[in-house]
């Protein structure tokens, strides 16, 4: 009689004794073992027919293979098969998993990342992101690929694993000089302003498509200069005829007025440009951030003082810009104190940041970073946070160079798991940085069988320090070896809480636990730098996309642990709960000494209610890089306009004062970038919610400044 088996989708297939006999072969060939497979499988077979009459599903026959190999007492071979059986069912749930995800995107792409967004384009590039997450982690060693999905390491854009790197300070002066490539006919050196501000957003956008990143233009305000210059020429020859008309004075004021309006139109050009622009098929703008502040010339000085003011208009309805990220680097001697040459420089910034929280503030006098500048090296920053300056392996400073990936640490979960016991906690803490780095080293050696050709235009265009005169065909081995390794960490304030009962901004005692646990990644990268010859960094992970995800699994394992586990996200790397009640100088004082040990990025926030002054963010800024050895500071609030007349709202009106619009829209900096409010995950949207201004509740901290 026909005997039929059910397969899982249902469809019903003749009885075929060769699976039952490859399967127990392959467990046995596992061990080694010889055994009579034919005669097992009979036997197997036999119970079959005498169990179930007709037919048979998939789950029932390898129960009976199981139930068969125990009364042959073949337990090795037995066991084997229930491993085989048992990954081989996390493969399938894995896939199902997969497929629901699919659909769920069909509907709405997720909010792990606020600047996503919900088009076509978007859904199809975030199923191929699961897709390709999927087949990365399954290729991956069991054990790092297990770490990842319970939650005690995060490898940052999975889906990028085996495609690309993170993130480049674009050298733009440089790639200008030379000219450059996107692959589809040269680009020559630009003569005027315009074009120059016009290819500058080209630059971003290719690289973009590169890496799975932002880009930062390292220098931009001095990148432009030389091209104020030949604008400045040009119009000087269009005019030339006016020179006989015209006093000097009068001619060179004429010329600087033309010179002003068109520097004025390429920096607008700018701000449209990268709020426009679409990278990665159409998903996003680019990741974009801008360094300046540090003129080396009257030329430069104009592009960064137009180039505020530009950006400070906003787009056509006085939208806010949510790209580029600008970083104003402050520094004694330059344009930090009021006799110095660049001081109003300084001063725009600051009013510039108080309606728009772009810039960002970076110290180039906190010790790190003079460090390098008394060398001669202008340290910059991604708008992200993203930090690199030393180098094993050749030249120093941030010049065509990035981060390659990073890993992130589950801290809490370490501070959980050590119920209190400090040397348990240490133990654990470094099993997981050795854990990091075994799986940075495993994307290493996967990056590097990736060829020139598969960054044509990062590396193929030689932007990347390293590329020099290597052909499409080579490793971009130098690549990697001139790029950081982060080890980072997420949630410093829920890791103290969980091991002292309180966080580093109630207890002396916490905070001084909180830099040593800082200082032991710190040593640890340090070492492995030495060891390796690679650069590994420490880093304050930014938690995009992290924030609700680790603390969910860790409610789900544990529990809900107060101040630890009972909320939607973990605090922003070394960052003071946003919920805390916390003066300003307080803040500054307890998370400076971060900035100097997490030197793959850090990044401090001062939230203040409502808007601030340019006046204010500069008497922050002043005390902060006075009296402490903090680096990166970014003023934060909670930005509101309306959308049809551009007129700022306050924080809780819910109508427009000018035209009685309810079209408003919320604007807010959670992790490194702008982003509009309701693209945010819940874990975000919690902690926005959850945030206490740091003037709001000491109403006399601007005072104690
Ligand atoms: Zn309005």
């Amino acid at each position: 009689m026909k005997y039929y088996v059910i397969k899982r989708d249902g469809r019903k297939v003749s009885f075929d004794l060769s699976k039952i006999h490859n399967a127990i072969m392959r467990s046995a060939k596992n061990l080694d073992l010889s055994v009579d497979i034919t005669s097992i499988s009979q036997a197997v077979e036999n119970r079959i027919r005498e169990t179930y009459k007709y037919e048979i599903n998939v789950e029932q026959i390898q129960d009976l293979i199981e139930d068969t190999l125990m009364d042959l007492k073949l337990i090795d071979i037995k066991n084997s098969y229930s491993n085989y059986r048992t990954e081989r069912t996390r493969v399938r749930e894995l896939k199902s998993e997969l497929m629901d995800t699919v659909h769920n995107i069909g509907v709405e792409t997720d909010r792990d990342n606020a600047n996503v967004g919900n088009n076509f384009s978007s859904k199809l590039l975030r199923i191929a992101s699961e897709t390709n997450k999927w087949h990365n982690l399954s290729k991956m060693p069991k054990h790092l690929a297990k770490m990842h999905e319970l939650g005690d390491l995060y490898f940052h854009d999975l889906d990028s694993y085996n495609l690309t790197l993170n993130c480049l300070h674009i050298d733009t002066g440089k790639v200008f000089e030379n000219g450059f490539n996107t692959g589809y006919g040269t680009i020559r050196q630009p003569k005027r302003i315009e074009s120059a501000a016009e290819l500058s957003c080209i630059l971003l956008q290719a690289s973009q498509n590169d890496m799975f990143g932002g880009q930062s233009h390292v220098n931009f305000d001095n990148d432009m200069a030389p091209y104020v210059v030949s604008t400045r020429e040009e119009i000087h020859t269009e005019y030339a005829p006016l020179k006989d008309a015209l006093s000097e004075d009068a001619f060179n004021a004429f010329t600087q007025d033309k010179l002003i309006t068109r520097v004025r139109q390429a920096m607008q050009g700018i701000v449209y440009n990268l709020n426009t622009m679409h990278s990665r098929a159409g998903s996003q703008v680019p990741f974009s951030s801008l360094n300046i502040g540090i003129p080396h010339s009257e030329d430069a000085a104009l592009v960064c003082r137009i180039f505020l003011e530009e950006y400070e208009k906003g787009l056509g309805k006085n939208e806010q810009p949510i790209f580029p990220n600008i970083i104003f680097r402050v520094k004694v001697g330059v344009n930090r104190d009021k006799k110095d040459p660049y001081y109003y420089l300084f001063q725009l910034a600051c009013k510039v940041a108080s309606t728009r929280m772009n810039p960002t503030f970076m110290n180039l006098d906190s010790d790190f970073n003079l460090h390098y500048y008394n060398k001669g090296i202008l340290p910059a920053t991604m708008g992200c946070r993203t930090y690199i300056c030393s180098n094993v392996n050749g030249p120093e400073g941030p010049n065509r160079r990035g981060n390659n990936a990073p890993t992130t640490i589950n801290l809490p979960r370490i501070g959980i798991e050590a119920r209190g016991d400090l040397d348990r906690f240490w133990e654990l803490l470094d099993e997981k940085l050795h854990a990091a780095k075994e799986s940075l080293l495993h994307r290493y050696g996967v990056l590097k069988n990736l060829k020139v050709k598969d960054l044509p235009f990062v590396v193929g265009e030689g932007l990347m320090l390293g590329s020099e005169g290597l052909e499409p065909n080579d490793t971009i081995d130098p690549i990697l070896k001139n790029g950081s390794w982060g080890i980072g960490y997420i949630g410093l304030a829920e890791t103290l809480v969980a091991l002292t009962g309180k966080h580093h901004g109630e207890s002396s005692e916490s905070r001084e636990l909180g830099y040593q646990i800082i200082q032991c990644i710190r040593d640890f990268t340090d070492k492995i730098t030495a060891d390796t010859q690679m650069n590994w960094s420490c880093y304050a992970t930014p938690a995009e996309g992290l924030s609700g995800k680790f603390i969910a699994q860790d409610r789900v394992k544990y529990g809900e642990i107060p101040g630890v586990t009972d909320k939607e996200y973990y605090t922003n790397s070394f960052h003071v709960p946003v919920g805390f009640s916390i003066s300003i100088p307080d803040k500054i004082q307890i998370e400076a000494p971060f900035h100097k040990m997490c030197n793959a990025g850090h990044i401090s926030y001062i939230e203040v209610d409502g808007y601030p002054t340019g006046e204010t963010i500069e008497k922050i800024l002043t005390y902060a890089y006075s009296h402490s050895n903090i680096s990166y500071i970014g003023i934060n609030f909670h930005l509101r306009y309306c959308k049809d007349c551009g007129t700022y709202i306050n924080e809780h009106s819910m109508t427009c004062p000018h035209c009685n619009s309810t079209n408003i829209q919320g604007v807010s900096r959670v992790t490194g970038y702008l982003s509009l409010d309701e693209r945010f995950g819940v874990g975000k949207s919690a902690e926005r919610r959850d945030r206490l201004s740091h003037d709001g509740s000491n109403k006399n901290t601007y005072t104690s400044l």
